[in-house]
């Protein structure tokens, strides 16, 4: 995804991707299946963000099938031409500045939405008829209209740093004996500091469409120990 984003930031009209024969992978991983999940759920994106979806396509081909490869160029050549330049094409009323903003915002939430449709991007899906609603368009607006974030509450946190040492994107700011704070900006919103910080303490929400509050300034950030409060009372 972040390829093809790229693709688009440059002002590229299509993309086309070239992959093996489904069941033909040289690797376990069957990385062709998910390519045509991606792309399916890519297209979708797309259309939300008012992007002709024939503008991403994938062609399943062999080394051998130069004849495929030809004729795959030239029918893809043809119709981005039919449809005319990015952003201003067919059924695309969308202007440079918009299209440079929504793709910043999609290309933030790559991440995100591999972790949101991690299992179905590694269906293995056998038959054609299944490919055209694998993923919605309803899907595909609640999962880019609903998006969630992570916060901490300082009125909470302990600093035990349980978070800290589990994220893996080190998105928390994390000092001994202070509250931390997640960094919205490399977080990418996979919900491992949530599930792992203890329930005891239970000091992170997630937040679905709504601000993320402010951290405290830096010199109001020293954790007051739960017990040494009981202690004073
Ligand atoms: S949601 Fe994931 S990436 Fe974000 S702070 Fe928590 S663990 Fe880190
Ligand atoms: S796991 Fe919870 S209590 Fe511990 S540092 Fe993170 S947010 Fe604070």
């Amino acid at each position: 995804m972040s390829f093809i984003l790229r693709a688009l930031s440059k002002g590229i009209d299509g993309v086309l991707i070239g992959a093996c024969h489904l069941g033909e992978c040289n690797y376990i991983t069957h990385g062709n299946y998910q390519a045509v999940n991606m792309v399916l759920l890519f297209k979708r994106i797309m259309e939300h963000m008012g992007l002709n979806p024939d503008r991403l396509r994938i062609q399943l081909m062999s080394g051998s099938e130069s004849n495929v490869f030809v004729e795959t160029i030239n029918s893809f050549v043809k119709r981005i031409k039919e449809i005319g330049p990015l952003g201003k094409g067919e059924g695309e009323t969308i202007s440079s500045e918009e299209l440079n903003t929504k793709i910043a915002e999609i290309s933030k939430l790559v991440p995100y939405i591999k972790v949101m449709k991690n299992e179905k991007l590694c269906t293995h899906l056998e038959s054609k008829d299944q490919y055209e609603e694998f993923f919605t368009k309803e899907e595909v607006e609640k999962l880019l209209n609903e998006v969630v974030s992570y916060y901490i509450d300082p009125a909470k946190c302990q600093a035990c740093m349980t978070c800290a040492r589990r994220c893996p994107v080190d998105a928390i700011i994390s000092v001994k004996g202070q509250i931390h704070i997640i960094d919205q900006d490399k977080c990418i919103k996979c919900g491992t500091c949530i599930q792992v910080c203890p329930p005891r303490f239970n000091a992170i929400t997630k937040l679905v469409n709504e601000a993320v509050p402010p951290p405290p300034p830096e010199d109001q950030r020293a954790v007051v120990r739960k017990t040494k409060e009981k202690e004073v009372a």
